[in-house]
């Protein structure tokens, strides 16, 4: 099975063949973006040296932007014309947005793609794959300056619980910044990719990233080079932001600002970051927020943080459950994430899993170093022995079958690439159609779980009831994209899609867009000919059973009589199915029933008509 290979560092190919690959983390808060130069791997600067892109995009007009730091400041100064956390809405509709906090309702709106759209004070109107699109094209053009050419391909990453929809969200915007996407990569994986090349150790590593927006606790076993994901879990609404808005939240109060007085709100929130910020490294800040002069300590933002910072304890007692691991098991913590600086979230993680979290690497670029070293590999830089790395599915992908009932195929956490399939069969004698559902997550019922895809394979010949074989083969590639195929094997028709994002787009427009991948003419086709054969039985039972009202009770025994009026039956039933095929083999079996009623008819009626007349006269 598997894998992504990495050989040993420092064996590059000879450096005429050497092609520029970078890994890219695209953080919902910071973006950063590396690359491997001369054996090792680096972030990348910018000319003022600084490593760090904050994912912030300030648009002057529909293709007039800035990213990052000036970006940034443009934040306090104009904010309706700055869109930062974009990653939150990627990949997903405007039935998500109002767990979206960063964005206010009156920003949102349904874009013609059908994915979310935010407006902008002057009335620039963007969606969340441009937005991230113009991200990644700053972060590639820094890193074509610097190393002095085109880019080959790249490795981005995205948080392990990513669903299908988000992850191909972040390829449509790579597409769209005109880079080659070389794979996706679980961001904690790309982590221990860092650090597994660095350390070599082994035995069972946490990797725990706290970010701005998100956190994100992967079990991995490091075993003679080979990473296995064990099990990932984590929040993805819990963050650094949830330390700024806490803090944001006393601030106000000490200041008495309005509630509602926007401005104020997301000065408090810039503020509060710097205080936290600032207090990582020092005991005490002195504070100027509007009307409020003050000092604020480690300890006060502490009491502050901590309920979050237990939140995230939460989550890691949960996975590693779901790993089947002691937390003394647990050999090392790799720590993640600009907020794992944070030295309350260093001492409570340290507490909780017994042992003093590795901070070897720097927390914001571990990721994308690892990214880097993927990139340099999957380019062809490197020979590919050495490591394996697995990374898992983070949600189950299943069917709905009926009842509306989630039926899973691949489990949770189960490592990937994998291709699973499952039997399924028909409800109904003659179907010949069989809806199929995809769905993603854990509960037992579909309306429960998260729709990604339906589509339909049509023309399965018609059986009784159970005797189809359907065969429903889901496939997820390393990306973790899921590739769905149904095959009625006895007769070898087969249906084949490949789930795209539903962006928010109705369960109609996803079941038109699948659908137009099957043949429409031919199915047009179909259609009008099952039509015309369902008025031809619909005939024959209208004229077979007012012949029997007629006369069928003198002409016919008992038991011909029965077996006619089953036949109609049988016929009255299949023509409520879709098979053409089926109704015309039981209009065959009505004919073949009353042929001998029909000549008896016939004989009567001759007979009738002779009543009363002579032979001669006829
Ligand atoms: P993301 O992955 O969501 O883009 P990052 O890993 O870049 O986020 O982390 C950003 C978060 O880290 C922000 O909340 C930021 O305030 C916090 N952070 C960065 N540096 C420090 C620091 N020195 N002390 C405390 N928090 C920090
Ligand atoms: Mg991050």
């Amino acid at each position: 099975m598997a894998l992504l290979q990495i050989s040993e560092p420092g064996q590059s190919t000879e450096p005429h063949q050497h092609k520029l690959a970078a890994g890219i983390d695209l953080g919902t808060t910071n973006s950063l973006i590396a690359t491997v130069r001369s054996g090792k791997a680096e972030t990348l600067a910018d000319a003022n040296g600084k490593h760090t892109v904050p994912s912030v995009v300030h648009y002057m007009s529909d293709d007039n932007f800035e990213v990052g730091h000036k970006a940034k400041e443009q934040q306090a100064i104009e904010p309706g014309n700055v869109i930062s956390s974009i990653k939150r809405l990627m990949g997903r509709g405007l039935a998500d947005m109002d767990k979206i906090k960063e964005f206010s309702a009156n920003q949102l709106i349904e874009s013609e793609s059908g994915m979310p759209g935010v407006v902008l004070d002057n009335h620039v109107e963007k969606n969340p794959v441009e937005v991230s699109s113009d991200i990644l094209r700053t972060l590639a053009e820094r890193a074509e300056q610097t190393l002095g050419g085109e880019l080959g391909g790249v490795v981005i990453t995205v948080p392990a619980y990513f669903d299908e929809a988000q992850r191909q969200a972040t390829k449509d915007a790579a597409q769209l910044a005109g880079l080659k996407v070389l794979r996706l990569l679980n961001e904690p994986t790309a982590a221990a990719v860092a650090y597994g090349l660095d350390s070599g150790s082994e035995g069972i590593h946490a990797i725990y990233d706290l970010g701005g927006g998100t956190f994100d606790i992967s079990i991995l076993r490091l075993q003679k080079g080979v990473f296995e994901v064990l099990a990932t879990g984590g929040d993805s609404a819990l963050g650094g932001d949830d330390f700024d808005r806490a803090i944001a939240h006393y601030l106000v109060e000490q200041a008495n600002v309005d509630s509602d007085d926007r401005r104020a709100h997301q000065l408090a929130m810039i503020k509060a970051r710097d205080i936290k910020e600032a207090l990582t490294d020092t005991d005490t800040v002195e504070v100027n927020f509007l009307d409020w002069n003050g000092q604020m300590s480690r300890t006060q933002i502490e009491e502050i943080i901590a309920p979050i910072v237990d939140k995230t304890l939460l989550s890691c007692r949960r996975t590693l459950k779901d790993a089947g691991i002691k937390v003394d098991e647990v050999d090392k913590v790799v720590m993640v994430g600009g907020s794992t600086r944070v030295p309350l979230v260093r001492e409570k993680v340290e507490q909780h899993f017994k042992v003093p979290p590795l901070t070897d690497i720097d927390p914001d670029k571990v990721v994308a170093i690892g990214a880097a070293i993927q990139a340099n590999v999957l380019i062809g830089n490197k020979s590919d022995d050495d490591m394996l790395l697995l990374d898992v599915i983070p949600l189950s992908l299943g069917v709905e079958t009926m009842g509306g009932l989630a039926e899973k195929i691949i489990p949770r956490n189960t490592p990937i690439p994998i291709a699973k399939a499952q039997e399924f069969t028909t409800f109904k004698d003659g179907q010949t159609a069989m809806a199929i559902h995809v769905v993603q997550g854990e509960r037992e019922l579909v309306e429960d779980c998260r729709s990604l895809a339906r589509f339909e394979l049509r023309g399965i010949p018609p059986m009784v009831a159970g005797a189809a074989r359907i065969k429903v083969t889901y496939q997820v590639d390393a990306d973790g994209l899921l590739q769905v195929l149904a095959e009625e094997t006895t007769s070898g028709v087969k249906a084949d899609i490949t789930v795209k994002p539903s962006y928010g787009l109705s369960d109609d427009q996803i079941t038109n867009m699948l659908q137009s991948s099957f043949s429409h003419a031919e199915g047009d086709m179909e259609a009008r000919m099952l039509r015309e054969q369902k008025v031809e039985a619909a005939r024959v039972i209208e004229a077979v059973s007012a012949a029997l009202n007629e006369n069928g009770k003198e002409l016919l025994s008992e038991e011909e009589y029965t077996a006619i009026q089953s036949s109609l039956e049988q016929l009255n039933q299949t023509s409520q199915g879709d098979s053409i095929e089926a109704i015309e083999n039981a209009i065959e079996i009505v004919e073949k029933n009353s042929n001998e009623f029909a000549s008896r008819r016939m004989d009567a009626s001759i007979a009738k008509a002779l009543v009363g007349h002579e032979v001669d006269e006829i």
